[in-house]
């Protein structure tokens, strides 16, 4: 692959949202966010690799065609490895760290282990979010993040405090204050718990450090990420009305009660926003539609998390990405049901359904432990395909309540065919083993079937209900037993490619995008 081949696997698209909708005063307080957030992206280079900003610098200033290419993909990677092609490094000539730029690039997990041994007073400021690694002459020493980065925590730390005194929202002002001490001193268990309370107001913003990804070495380090988002409140009011009606959807659950888990603590708050400006993290491919925070487990267990749904990336995936397998993998008549609404929805069912059903599964000694320890290596298809299934009979029912448009009844066993295909392109995974042990099972049941002349998919309306009430019932016993022999079973019979799926997903155009590449109008 040359560069040119290497951007073109991205969809360009540009993230953004009608400016009207804040007041003079708003559009000043996300300029302030914005701010904060490029240097919260600077610090996430620094993260990566020391030598990260200046090669931007020198990309940037390059009038070489290449080096334009070179910088975009830079800005779609953060940095200069193709993580979506093994960390093929296409602006240096080195492999990249495992360990990125948290420990000295010359650590090995051994010696750090020995260290822990021989220092075990060290453990917690070694192993914790917030710090890197460094040597000083023969020994490791932890260096706090707000140390380390305090060059750019400063003046992001700065801007936020300048969108707090805009601010009309008192309890956004009083998030935005909290983040700024956080960023200074690493403390953000206070802030975090304000953000997940926080739930109305103009902006969805999310920054510091969040997700381990980045540390290939031991998991342990936090990468740094801004996202600042304008709160849809129509769409996130509907959307609380879904999560209002989950002790009716947890009642009615296809299983025995004692399979369905604890209604209580299930609402988690769920946010829909349209991103403006992402930075570090949350900049790089493939960019996320939902995710869940905090994930530090104290937060978790004091106050919960918030869901947030990201409108305007789903949209631009929907158009670029899963619309096109849909018009290639479904009959015609099919393929025009299928709408961006109801594809969200469906995401948004997929998310509060993991919500439903027994987390905890009781042992003969009447203690309890956690499923993922009952089910092991197969917990994740089958916790996704719960997700899924469950997901669709929640969106089906829902939709016969008159919550959602009654065609969707018939629209949305359509698309789920519709990303079951999407899902099979991106290969194996725990999703897409999900959606094979989904597609099969419901083509088993007559409620997928296949045009014979065309090859093409459609779902059988009148058969999907009972196939999908029979597969939630099954997956939430499973589930509800901890019940790892019958996991199995259901995944050596379903989780596998059809030759009929294969032959049709030969059908899809080989140049569709693998995800997007934005860029964010308002910060331009
Ligand atoms: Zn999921």
């Amino acid at each position: 692959m040359d560069l040119a081949q290497r951007l073109a696997r991205f969809a360009p698209v540009e993230l953004t949202a009608e400016r009207g909708r804040l007041s003079a005063r708003e559009q000043a307080v996300a300029e302030h966010l914005i701010s904060a957030g490029r240097r919260i992206g600077d610090a996430y280079l620094c993260q990566i690799w020391p030598g990260n900003l200046a090669l931007r610098e020198r990309l940037a200033a390059s009038p070489g065609p290449e080096d334009r290419l070179r910088l975009r993909l830079f800005e779609l990677m953060g940095g200069p490895w193709d993580t979506m092609d093994q960390r093929f490094p296409f602006a240096v000539d080195h492999p990249r760290p495992a360990g990125a730029a948290f420990y000295p690039e010359d650590l090995t997990k051994e010696e750090l282990t020995a260290w822990l041994e021989q220092h075990p007073a060290d453990r917690a400021a070694f192993s914790g979010y917030f710090s890197v690694i460094r040597r000083r002459g023969a020994a490791l020493a932890a260096v706090p993040f707000h140390e380390e980065y305090r060059e750019h925590l400063e003046p992001a730390a700065q801007s936020l405090e300048e969108a707090a005194r805009l601010a009309d929202y008192p309890p956004l002002a009083e998030y935005l204050r909290l983040r700024a001490r956080a960023l200074l001193d690493d403390d953000y268990f206070e802030s975090d718990c304000a953000w997940v309370a926080l739930q109305d107001g103009p902006f969805e913003v999310v920054v510091g450090p969040y997700e381990v990804y980045d540390d290939g070495l031991f998991g342990y380090k936090a990468s740094y990420e801004c996202m600042v988002a304008l709160r849809d409140v129509e769409e996130s009011a509907r959307f609380r009305a879904v999560v209002d009606a989950l002790p009716t959807l947890h009642a009615r659950l296809p299983v025995a009660p004692e399979y369905r888990g604890r209604v209580a603590g299930l609402a988690s708050p769920i946010v829909v926003a349209d991103t403006v400006y992402n930075s570090g993290q949350l900049t790089k491919v493939a960019i996320a539609t939902a995710f869940v925070l905090p994930n530090d487990a104290r937060i978790r267990t004091t106050v919960g998390t918030k869901k947030v749904m990201i409108k305007n990336v789903a949209r631009a995936k929907f158009a670029n990405i899963f619309y096109p397998v849909t018009l290639d993998v479904l009959t015609p008549e099919q393929a025009a049901m299928v709408t961006f609404e109801d594809y969200f929805a469906h995401v948004l069912l997929h998310e509060v359904s993991h919500a439903l059903g027994e987390r905890n599964i009781l042992q003969p000694d009447g203690s309890r432990i956690p499923l993922h320890q009952t089910l092991r290596d197969l917990y994740s298809p089958i916790e996704e395909c719960k997700a899924d299934i469950v997901g669709l009979y929640n969106v089906l029912f829902l939709a016969g309540e008159g919550f959602f448009p009654r065609e969707w009844r018939e629209s949305a066993p359509a698309t789920y065919v519709a990303g079951c295909f999407r899902m099979a392109r991106t290969g194996g995974g725990a999703h897409a083993r999900a959606n094979l042990i989904g597609f099969n099972f419901l083509r088993e049941r007559g409620a997928i079937r296949q045009d014979a002349a065309t090859g093409r998919f459609w779902a059988e309306a009148s058969a999907v209900g009972p196939a999908v009430e029979e597969l939630s019932g099954t997956l939430l016993q499973i589930e509800g037993r901890g019940d790892y022999a019958a996991a199995q079973a259901l995944v050596q019979r379903y989780a596998f490619m059809p030759p009929e799926m294969e032959q049709t997903l030969a059908q899809v155009r080989p140049d569709l995008p693998l995800d997007l590449a934005p860029t964010f109008p308002w910060a331009t």
